[in-house]
């Protein structure tokens, strides 16, 4: 999957340069960008500095008490109960499969940044901005036509 992205991944660093610093942990990253939904990066902040204090990894997340997540999801937004599962299930994931990827973290990290970005600057979920997209011309979404 890395190497698969690393087309498009370079095309958009040509484009907007590296991303700004991040966490670095794998399983940090996922349960940040999971710590919330459709809320602002300050609130996802909050959410997931008070998730890794109750739970500072895997295992803690796996045995913590699940009425003080559910309370903590509900501060994410919508769907907290949801939100609790998927933060059981990446504790869970992480613990099995943690060696798969680490041999990739890097190279993934990375593209989180750049698409994150992206995402947040020219590929919004409402109104993309196709004709200002570096990747327009193999983009199958792209509302540019050669
Ligand atoms: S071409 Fe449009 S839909 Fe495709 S990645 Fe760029 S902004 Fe998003």
């Amino acid at each position: 999957m890395a190497a698969a992205l690393a087309p498009l991944i370079d095309a958009l660093v040509r484009h907007d340069g590296e991303p700004p610093a991040t966490l670095t942990d794998p399983y940090a990253i996922v349960l940040h960008e999971n710590a919330g939904y459709l809320i602002p990066d300050e609130r996802r902040d909050d959410v997931y500095a008070r998730l890794n204090v109750l739970a500072p990894n895997p295992a803690a997340l796996l045995g913590a008490d699940h009425g003080a997540l559910l309370a903590l999801a509900r501060d994410g937004g919508m769907r907290p109960e949801e939100r609790v599962e998927r933060w059981r299930e990446i504790a869970e994931i992480t613990l099995e499969e943690a060696g798969v990827f680490g041999a990739h973290a890097e190279s993934l990290r990375r593209a989180y940044g750049v698409l994150r970005r992206h995402g947040k600057t020219i590929c919004r979920n409402a109104r993309p901005e196709c004709p200002r997209c570096p990747v327009a011309k193999t983009c199958p979404s792209s509302t540019v036509r050669p």
